[in-house]
């Protein structure tokens, strides 16, 4: 069953961009806008019954984690090296980054009056370092019921982490609910894996809606940094990531693949961590084999927290704004912008072109213009997919690593 699904999605995909392809260059195609809104209907319904599952998930799998790992001797250490290795990921990332633009220099010898239909179009709206700090952590402690209402991921995190705690510290009394919440786990997991089944359609819907709204104009002049962003993604997904994983696990990228490639393609179809949580939680544990108490901690807060994709891609994009206004930034400019990445990479939520709101703190703490953000716009639907996947296998790997190293009692 797991193999057949894993086969249909990659189906899925190849059928998208198939279809997607033959509207985008013979849009006159009789029943071409009949299977564009069928497409955009499966689409809705793949991303909202994934949305559906996403807080009851959750709040169940980090409360029960949480309370499991209390009582586990090495709670600390899991935290600890949890929160390492999402530093040292993101960390390779924006190196890796900074790395090729210094390299291959896109942008340069190109400038942003060149780009004048899209900046008379843009309003910017900037946020300031403190403003967005001061935002981000007001969305951590708020009612939780109004935080799953909203959606707010961060909230609905806090809250689940405080009731695993508490469940934890409280010994025996509350053993019961422990139990109720570990059913319940298990029967959201249940429907989770209904949507998996489903989700073969729901990826190749979303790909024919991307294929078929991509302009190619802008695209044909931001060709090279296009190619940077994208070779550098899958380099750091490719390379970087594996090679990591491999060091400390021994575990090679083929065996990575085939466990998570259900993941990684929904976080490609969905450029949303938040709504690829379910499945993502859903391969480490079964495919991966990674302990639930370990995947209930490290990947819902994974995918909020760390994002290598997003990081690579916001220090990237900083030095290309940087190419096309003519300002050389020198080292110290690049640590900055290094710093601002990390922040907005963890501050963004898992959600699709969040990267580019922190994108325009990242922009602001160098003084590069905001305009420029009216150029990346337009192409972010593409790139986002390359990124949100690469942001969701960091969350898998650092999973992998942190059971590997910890010492089971
Ligand atoms: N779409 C990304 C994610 O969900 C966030 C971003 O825009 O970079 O991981």
């Amino acid at each position: 069953m797991k193999n057949k699904t894993n086969h249909h999605i990659l189906i899925g995909v190849l059928v998208g961009l198939f279809i997607g392809l033959y509207i985008k260059f013979n849009p006159s195609v009789i029943g071409s806008d009949l299977i564009i809104y069928v497409a955009d209907l499966i689409a809705d319904i793949f991303i909202s019954s994934l949305k559906m599952v996403l807080i009851p998930v959750i709040f169940f799998s980090i409360s029960v984690g949480i309370a499991n790992l209390s009582s586990h001797k090495q709670s600390s250490r899991i935290w600890f090296l949890t929160f390492l290795f999402f530093f040292i990921s993101m960390t390779l990332a924006i190196i890796l980054g900074l790395g090729s633009m210094n390299l291959f220099e896109p942008g340069r010898g190109m400038s942003l009056s060149l780009f004048s239909e899209q900046l008379n179009n843009f309003h910017s709206s900037s946020i300031a370092l403190p403003v967005f700090i001061k935002q981000f952590l007001s969305g951590i402690f708020v009612n939780p019921l109004k935080a799953m209402a909203e959606g707010n991921i961060l909230g609905v995190i806090t809250f689940s982490m405080f009731v695993g705690l508490a469940i934890a510290k409280s010994g025996k009394e509350f053993f019961d609910i422990k139990k109720i919440f570990s059913s319940l786990l298990g029967i959201t997991m249940k429907i989770v894996s209904w949507i998996v089944r489903f989700s073969p359609y729901g990826i190749s819907a979303l790909i024919i809606k991307l294929v078929v709204q991509q302009s190619p104009e802008l695209f044909i002049t931001l060709s090279k940094f296009i190619m940077v962003i994208i070779g550098t993604t899958l380099f750091h997904g490719i390379v970087i990531l594996p090679l990591m994983l491999y060091f400390f696990t021994k575990i090679n990228l083929f065996v990575l693949w085939r466990g998570a490639r259900e993941a990684i393609m929904t976080a490609f179809a969905t450029s949303s961590s938040s709504a690829t949580i379910p499945v993502t939680l859903r391969v480490v544990e079964k495919n991966l084999k990674v302990n639930s108490d370990i995947a209930g901690f490290v990947i819902p807060i994974g995918a909020t927290m760390n994002m290598d994709g997003t990081a690579l891609y916001e220090a990237s994009a900083a030095l290309f704004v940087a190419n096309l206004s003519g300002i050389d930034l020198g080292a110290s400019q690049q640590i900055i912008i290094f710093c601002a990445a990390m922040i907005g990479a963890i501050g963004a939520p898992g959600i699709p072109s969040a990267g580019m709101v922190t994108m325009a703190m990242v922009l602001q703490s160098v003084g590069l213009p905001l305009e420029a953000l009216a150029i990346l716009l337009p192409i972010d639907r593409l790139l986002d997919t390359f990124r949100t996947a690469v942001n969701v296998e960091g969350d898998i790997v650092v999973s992998l690593i942190v059971q590997k190293l910890i010492r089971r009692n």
